[in-house]
């Protein structure tokens, strides 16, 4: 017997039985994208991985670890270029407002997507080589209102997917302005402490010490005496990061100021925000995150233009669901047609106009027997049977209860009215 093949290890199929938690996830976020008047945008699943290197930074770990690399085999230069399958959606997406000149609509712009993203790290239960993001950004918008705007969307969505307990965790890590003096505050106190860090944090300390600070083996008495961001900034962060926080008691949206939140891209300046579900460890159990990034249309070659974007994983979304048991509704009834005659076509002809009444119907193409037909219909969950018979030619059907076992002969237009009630 051949070797069966499994699928690649961090990817996963989502079976029948997610789907309707994925047609949750999906559709809210769909709705709320459109009801918060985002543009939807589509971006190549995979770019030049200068483009990743250049936004999120070399030392990001993305970059340096997670990049998941394509090479087109042969061919021109283009082709033999290095892409990268996108490990995250910003910079794609801020690569098409620069390329397609956005900058000159009315802004700010607002997009959104839904998509697969790709890192190449260590798979484990929440943490894949493919997951799904749904992603928001905003191109333009100085803010302070677009940042509480944004958080507000991120925790209705949460909401509305039946997700409880999810805690909002904010940060200012400040700007070109103040960033310096805060890097070098964090360089001057760990380099007191490099002994105990892990040989990741050691490497980047003086490359990118904001890295060390959120390094999660950090020992809590070192972080807890860190130097925090908030003390740093200057006083245009302040006011922006104060604002921010205003906005958002307005709106009765509570969050959590956490000192240690600096993401793990280099572009993000000023507001950083993750959700976290509570009473939970672990960074499986961020279920999204984002902030702004006011010098990364800069950096990527466009005009200085200030963004703000947020990643929801809808993965670790689905996993909350199931794990809060979040009810999720009910597929319409089942209805199965069958018949004890052999006309196959008089099957389809019916179940085409029954889905056209909007019912959900699966015909039978076997030639058992009347009984077994029914027993299988049963067996695959449906609630009732169309059985066709000699009346069809007076346009009858009998329609049978397979819940309760009672069946009566109707005519065929009236099979939707009798289902519906019922359910
Ligand atoms: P990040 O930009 O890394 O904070 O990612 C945003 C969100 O995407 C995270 O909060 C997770 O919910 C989700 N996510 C990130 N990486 C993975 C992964 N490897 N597997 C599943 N979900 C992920």
């Amino acid at each position: 017997m051949p070797r069966t093949i499994s699928a690649p290890r961090g990817a996963r199929d989502i079976l029948p039985e997610e789907s309707a938690a994925w047609a949750r996830v999906t559709e809210v976020a769909r709705d709320l994208s459109s009801r918060y008047a985002f543009e939807h945008i589509e971006t190549p699943l995979f770019e030049r991985v200068d483009l990743f290197a250049r936004s999120a930074g070399e030392t990001s770990d993305v970059v340096e670890k997670e990049m998941f690399r394509v090479s087109g085999a042969k061919g021109s230069e283009e082709e033999r270029a290095e892409w990268a399958l996108r490990p995250e959606p910003t910079a794609g997406i801020v690569r098409a407002f620069i390329e397609h000149g956005l900058h000159v609509r009315p802004g700010p712009l607002r997009f959104w997507l839904i998509g697969p993203m790709f890192r190449y790290d260590r798979p484990q239960a929440g943490r894949y080589r493919q997951f799904t993001q749904w992603d928001c950004e905003v191109i333009g918008d100085p803010g302070p209102m677009v940042d509480a705007e944004l958080i507000e969307l991120a925790s209705r969505f949460y909401a509305d997917c039946g997700v409880r307990g999810v805690v909002v965790h904010l940060n200012s890590i400040g700007d070109a302005v103040c960033r310096p003096r805060f890097r070098q505050a964090l360089i001057d106190y760990f380099a007191g402490h490099e002994a105990r860090l892990t040989d990741d944090s050691r490497r980047r300390l003086h490359v990118n010490p904001l890295r060390v600070l959120d390094d999660k083996q950090l020992e809590p008495d070192i972080a807890a005496k860190a130097p925090k961001p908030i003390d740093h900034l200057c006083d245009a962060c302040r006011a922006h990061f104060d604002a921010v926080r205003g906005l958002l008691d307005g709106l009765g949206c509570a969050y959590e100021i956490d000192h240690r939140l600096v993401r793990g891209l280099d572009y993000y300046t000023r507001t950083t925000f993750e959700f976290y579900v509570a009473g939970r460890e672990g960074q499986q159990q961020a279920l999204g995150g984002g902030g702004r990034y006011d010098g990364l249309v800069e950096a990527l070659g466009g005009r200085p233009t200030p963004g703000i974007g947020f990643g929801i994983g809808l993965d670790r979304t689905v996993l909350a669901m199931a794990e809060q048991s979040v009810p999720l509704p009910a597929s319409p009834p089942l209805v199965a047609v069958v018949g004890a005659g052999e006309d196959l076509g008089a099957r389809l002809r019916v179940a085409g106009q029954l889905r056209d009444i909007g019912l959900r119907v699966r015909p039978d193409g076997s030639g058992r027997k009347l009984g077994k037909q029914l027993e299988s219909a049963v067996k695959a969950g449906a609630a009732w049977a169309v059985i066709l018979g000699d009346e069809l030619s007076r346009g009858e059907v009998v329609l049978r209860d397979l819940l309760h076992g009672e069946q009566r002969a109707l005519p065929l237009v009236d099979v939707a009215e009798t289902i519906r009630p019922a359910h």
